[in-house]
């Protein structure tokens, strides 16, 4: 069985251009996706602060990139990975598909993160149809129609840009105020047809057969209750590990994300993380790509060093 120097588990921005660097030293490379190339990028509608592409969209991004890898000759697999195993200098790679296992020198881990859900009444009936994660994805649907977003962050901000655009009316229901960068927000506060709630605790989602309307609540003092109606339902609350699989290597914090030091490297020999699924305090493309650059070229120094 051929053993990689590296096997990279997500294709996001962090795993290709650890990619990148990985096969410029040198090294035989697999990089593993259970999706298209490009990770949360693929369903991004705008980045304007990826540096020297101006603005561009998600998905062209998640090509040009992809492009890039194939260019160097970076072998790429539509995989799900299912299990890791630390055997010292081997490390083994369980994929959901046929059950095919691979070996590896090193493992590079980019795979990212998925969006937090509320968790509250409505939201299991409604959830994509009426509810969704993806601006980009099923922003089309509700053109012309009434929209709430969740969250007041920098993906719900440059989301709900996009989303006023084409609505008839958007409403914002933010735990906080709105946090995202300074100029997104007053960008958004501009737009004629946004209204925006902060501090408010989302109840409900409510509807009979579709979905008809959010119900929430003030967090101030008045403690008052609305219910806003609208034909969709954006929710953009924080996001999640995609971790699940790494449990067991011992190489996580107590809320999922990998623990890695300034060379991205894990507790474990030989295995690395990189982009949103590491302890960051910064999660974007930039750091992403930065965060890949690094664990490939600590991965590529150790498979050195164990090749004497
Ligand atoms: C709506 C939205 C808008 C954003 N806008 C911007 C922006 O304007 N500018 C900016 O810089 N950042 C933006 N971001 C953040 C940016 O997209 C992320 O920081 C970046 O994509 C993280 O890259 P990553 O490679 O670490 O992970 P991801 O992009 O999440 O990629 C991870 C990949 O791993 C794969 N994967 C996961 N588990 C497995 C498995 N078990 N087996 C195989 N493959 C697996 C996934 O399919 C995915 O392709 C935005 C994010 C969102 C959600």
């Amino acid at each position: 069985m051929k053993k990689y120097d590296v096997v990279i588990v997500g294709a996001g921005p962090a795993g290709m251009t650890a990619s990148i660097y990985a096969i410029r030293a040198n090294m035989s490379v697999l990089m593993l996706d259970k999706l298209a190339p490009g990770g949360q990028m693929v369903n991004t509608n705008e980045i304007e602060n990826y540096t020297g592409t101006g603005k561009i969209n998600g998905a062209e991004l998640s090509m040009q990139m992809y492009e890039h890898t194939q260019e160097l000759g970076v072998e790429f697999d539509y995989k799900t990975v299912l299990d890791i195993k630390d055997n010292g200098e081997t490390k083994t790679i369980r994929c959901e598909e046929d059950d095919t296992t691979i070996e590896a020198r090193t493992v590079i881990l980019a795979t990212g993160t998925i969006p937090r859900r509320l968790g509250i009444p409505g939201e299991d009936a409604f959830a994509g149809s009426g509810i969704s994660w993806c601006a980009i994805c099923d922003g089309a649907q509700y053109r012309d129609k009434n929209v709430v977003v969740i969250g007041g962050g920098n993906s719900a901000v440059e989301e709900s840009i996009y989303l006023a655009g084409i609505t008839t009316s958007l409403t914002i229901v933010t735990m906080f105020d709105l946090t995202a960068d300074p100029k997104a927000c007053d960008q958004l506060r501009a737009m004629p047809n946004v209204t925006i709630y902060p501090y408010q605790d989302v109840l409900e989602f409510t509807g009979d057969t579709a979905l008809d309307g959010v119900r929430f609540k003030s967090t101030q003092e008045d403690g008052t209750e609305r219910h806003v109606k609208c034909d969709g339902v954006f929710e953009y609350i924080g996001l999640m590990p995609t971790s699940d699989c790494f449990q067991h290597l011992g190489i996580l914090d107590d809320f999922g994300f990998i623990k890695v030091n300034d060379e991205m490297q894990t507790a474990v020999k030989g295995i690395y993380g990189a982009g949103d699924i590491t302890v960051k305090k910064l999660r974007q493309i930039v750091t992403a790509c930065s965060d890949g650059a690094i664990a490939a070229n600590s991965a590529a120094k150790y498979v050195e060093s164990i090749r004497g």
